[in-house]
């Protein structure tokens, strides 16, 4: 199941979050996302593969502002972090990005990150 997956990859309790808001609150790049970082957890919570291949997990900048916001220690990055393993072990090479002009640097990095493993 979706939801056991991401919680063995990212050592979090998913069902712990009661769906406040307060991550995507203060999520500098909310913005830019398909799906919110709350409402990513909510599709993991209902098995909805459709979260694997939105682009948040890619879009996020991996700032940890979500989990220093979260009332339960939800750590939405290591979250976002295991959802890009598990589609990264689809081995589907297709995983597209436009960088925009107005990114913060800290995303430019991060992006670059990721691709370099
Ligand atoms: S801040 Fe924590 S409890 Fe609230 S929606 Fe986000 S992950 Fe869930
Ligand atoms: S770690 Fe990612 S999801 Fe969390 S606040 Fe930063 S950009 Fe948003």
């Amino acid at each position: 199941m979706l939801a056991e997956k991401v919680e063995e990859l990212s050592g979090e309790n998913i069902y712990a979050c009661y769906q406040c808001g307060k991550c995507s609150a203060g999520c500098p790049m909310a913005e830019q996302m398909d799906f919110l970082p709350n409402q990513v957890i909510l599709l993991i919570l209902r098995g909805n593969e459709e979260v694997i291949d939105s682009k948040t997990p890619w879009i996020c900048a991996q700032c940890y502002q979500c989990g220093t916001r979260c009332p339960k220690n939800v750590d939405i990055t290591k979250i976002m972090e295991a959802l890009r393993a598990i589609k990264l072990r689809k081995n589907v090479d297709y995983i597209k990005m436009r960088f925009k002009k107005n990114l913060p640097q800290i995303a430019v990095v991060s992006a670059a990150r990721k691709y370099t493993g």
